[in-house]
């Protein structure tokens, strides 16, 4: 299913055409001489023709529709980060922050021929157990935190994939298994070193720039670059122990499944995650779920709680009663997730919506279309649905107006991801993931497209990501803190 990206060699005439469409007049050659005069020594500046490239900086996970970059510099410290990107601002070259590395979002491929501000010496993680805080730097991925605060007997909330960068979930928000408890990721943030748009170094928290603490929680990639992050961190629920059951159920049973998962529809224990990889099953010739119950509690308790998946009898059945906080994505879905590392990328076409509601005539008469289509068309048949049902217990612990985090009565967190290791299969993928989306629509509760704003496509537009109610606030910010756009690459406030 995932495949690494093929390495493109370019020669050296049509890298001279790059310099050529680079936005500002300045070339490539004479960015890299003036960002190496200008950053401090310990900052990494490089050509991406250069090896150094491939091995010093972060790659991306998803090479379709991805930014392309010419130059890439990995700032030393903070103040490197602001001369960067005043650099850049009076040259009018475009950048892009970079974190993790994972975001997918196809807007991102509306960036071309630009630097890459690579955060990667932005690395520290600092606990205070006593005081159950933590700060991270930057470029800090979730399976670091979540190991450092394992071993401490603690935990917050993060989402399923560990090679994800922590501040860029934060930044869109961040859902995940324990959100049921602590709400979003960004739900947990106290504060935040922001170098915005107008090149200022400023903290943001609720008694410091508190608008801009209000918009990093949810649109923060349209402000500025975060250096640093103060997360509040909470005592492990059950000593950090945690029973993960994976199971298997056939397509004919999917009426059944999806009654299954009504059932918890406004009594969702906030100790469970209901997970499901929708997909094609070669050896059973059709559709299949492959469950993933994630529980923050004792198996017993656990067996009990999602009685009425078992009750159904699953084809397969996986009971691991000794995960724990640091792990259980690993393990989940029969380690699917942890197949996915810093180092790989893939194509695909990404597709979602929110439900508010499990309507299971309208799902099973999409998973109908899905399996009779794929059954017929084997270029299509990487495509997965992917299912994320939450206690939004912890979500609506926060009002909705206390951050621009946008969604938190969410049912079920729903996408498609047209997986390929065949690029050519893209365009088929992507027409197909655009019809799913339309039909399960019809069935989400909401009348317009809402979607996750880090599980979005690209195409749905702003309201979709951040609400019309929370839009004409945001603008205001961006006149404030970026009034020249610099930061308007990933599903931005103004559209593009
Ligand atoms: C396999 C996989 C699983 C995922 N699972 C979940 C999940 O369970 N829950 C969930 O909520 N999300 C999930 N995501 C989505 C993920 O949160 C987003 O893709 C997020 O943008 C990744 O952040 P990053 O730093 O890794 O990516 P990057 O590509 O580095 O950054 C994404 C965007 O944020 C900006 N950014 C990143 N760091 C900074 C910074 N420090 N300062 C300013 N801007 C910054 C970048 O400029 C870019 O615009 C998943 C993604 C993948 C690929």
């Amino acid at each position: 299913m995932i495949s690494f990206r093929s390495a493109v060699v370019c020669g050296l005439v049509h890298f001279c055409s790059l310099h050529a469409a680079l936005a500002g007049s300045v070339s490539t050659q004479q960015i890299i001489k003036d960002l190496k005069a200008t950053l401090s020594p310990g900052s990494e500046v490089v050509l991406t023709s250069d090896p150094a490239f491939a091995q010093d900086f972060t790659a991306r996970f998803s090479g379709t529709h991805a930014p392309q970059f010419v130059v890439a510099a990995k700032p030393k410290l903070v103040t490197d980060v602001q001369k960067l990107i005043k650099y850049a601002s009076r040259q009018k070259v475009p950048f892009l922050a970079t974190g993790g590395g994972h975001g997918y979002t196809w807007s991102l491929g509306q960036l071309q021929n630009a630097i890459q501000l690579d955060l990667g010496n932005f690395q520290t993680i600092e606990v205070d157990a006593a005081g159950n805080t933590m700060k991270v730097g930057g470029a800090v991925r979730i399976g670091n935190v979540t190991q450092e605060l394992h071993a401490l007997g603690k935990e917050f909330p993060v989402g399923m994939c560990p090679s994800v960068g922590v501040s860029g979930l934060t930044l869109g928000g961040g859902v995940g298994p324990l959100g049921g408890f602590y709400g979003a990721t960004s739900d947990n943030l106290i504060s935040a070193e922001v170098v915005t748009g107008t090149g200022k170094i400023l903290t943001a928290s609720a008694t410091e720039n508190a608008d801009l603490f209000y918009g990093i929680r949810g649109a923060g990639f349209n402000f500025g670059v975060v250096t640093s992050l103060n997360y509040r961190i909470h005592p492990a629920t059950n000593q950090g122990r945690v029973t993960v059951v994976n199971a298997m159920f056939p397509a004919n049973l999917s009426t059944s499944v999806w009654q299954a998962t009504n059932k918890y529809v406004g009594h969702h224990p906030k100790e469970l995650a209901i997970l499901f990889a929708i997909r094609f099953n070669e050896t059973l010739g059709g559709m299949s779920f492959v469950g993933s119950f994630i529980y923050f509690g004792p198996e017993t308790q656990a067996l009990e709680v999602i009685k009425p998946f078992l009750d159904l009898n699953p084809l397969y059945l996986e009971v691991i009663n000794d995960a724990s906080y640091s792990n259980f994505s690993s393990v989940a879905l029969y380690g699917d997730v942890a197949d996915i590392g810093p180092k790989k990328s893939i194509d695909f076409a990404p597709y979602t919506l929110n439900l508010y509601k499990v309507d299971v005539k309208n799902l099973v008469s999409s998973l109908n279309h899905m399996n009779a289509t794929l059954t017929a068309n084997l270029n299509l048949r990487p495509a997965t649905l992917s299912w994320a049902q939450y206690s939004p217990e912890g979500y609506l612990k926060f009002p909705l107006e206390s951050s621009a985090f946008a969604y938190r009565d969410v049912v079920v967190w729903f996408s498609y991801d047209g997986f390929t290791t065949d690029p050519a299969q893209i365009p088929a993928l992507d027409k197909f993931g655009k019809d799913i989306r339309g039909l399960v629509q019809r069935g989400s509760g909401r009348r317009d497209l809402e979607t996750y704003v880090h599980f979005s496509h690209g195409d749905e537009g702003p309201a979709a990501w951040y609400t019309k109610g929370k839009l004409p606030g945001l603008r205001k910010l961006k006149r404030t803190y970026d009034p020249e756009s610099l930061f308007s690459w990933y599903n931005p406030i103004s559209g593009y």
